[in-house]
């Protein structure tokens, strides 16, 4: 991934910069600036700087693995929130149960039926986000299509531990700004649609927009954005 930004490695500056860049987008799109939640992606990173972003005022993280989510966020400060934004395997439905607030990468009913067993065991409920894969790239997991979401969406609900709160993506990778545009559209469109069928549901979260990409996903509706290197400084791996 190639990054528009030059960038330092101190974090606060970077989140200054970065609020800075939301805010002119949400007020292009006519939003407001508190209308997007920043996560800190923190994949490959240690809890050292997990820690420092949480210094610099971020309250939300995102991890790709269970196990180094497992090994990384012990002992952290408890208003400290964590979401998996990776492929689930279901046999890490019992620690991510345990382990996250939100599963944001829900991708299909046998994903959600393990997470939903793992549940049950403890009494408990999850927030979950289904994840889309809107540009239709093979290497990503996600849904193929809004409409594959729909044949299954009941299902998932009947489960009854699984709290939806919207849609996830990951946008295009490509540097051209009109087919990432037209992702982050489609998703909106379809998170609006969601809206109007489930009026029972909280649906609240929109997650779409990376490093490369968050300003066109604040432009297009984004809620949450999903934002690593902008913010540490490119990953070494
Ligand atoms: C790594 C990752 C991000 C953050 O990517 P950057 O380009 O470093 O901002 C966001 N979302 C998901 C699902 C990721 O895997």
């Amino acid at each position: 991934m190639v990054y528009h930004l030059p960038m330092v490695n101190d974090i606060r500056e970077n989140l200054v910069a970065i609020r800075a860049k939301i805010s002119a987008a949400a007020e292009r799109a006519g939003r407001r600036e508190t209308d997007v939640t920043i996560m800190a992606v923190t994949k490959t990173l240690g809890r050292g700087r997990v820690l420092e972003a949480y210094d610099a005022g971020i309250r939300l993280f995102g991890e790709n693995r269970v196990q180094e989510a497992q090994d990384k966020f012990t002992d952290m400060p408890p208003n400290l929130v964590l979401h998996l934004i990776g492929h689930l395997q279901r046999n890490k439905a019992k620690t991510a149960a345990s382990l996250f607030s939100c599963v944001q990468s829900v991708d299909s009913f046998r994903t959600a039926a393990a997470l939903a067993k793992r549940l049950e065991e403890t009494d408990e409920k999850i927030d979950i986000l289904f994840e889309i894969n809107v540009s239709g790239e093979e290497t990503k997991s996600g849904y193929l299509s809004y409409a594959d979401l729909l044949r299954e969406i009941d299902l998932v609900i009947g489960l009854g531990r699984l709290v939806p709160r919207g849609l996830m993506t990951i946008g295009p990778f490509t540097s051209e700004v009109a087919p990432i545009r037209a992702a982050f559209r489609s998703l909106r469109e379809s998170f609006e649609d969601l809206k109007r069928r489930f009026p029972e549901l909280p649906l609240d979260t929109l997650s779409m927009g990376m490093s490369s990409d968050f300003e066109t996903a604040v432009e297009e509706g984004a809620t949450l954005v999903r934002i690593g290197g902008a913010l540490f400084g490119p990953r070494m791996s």
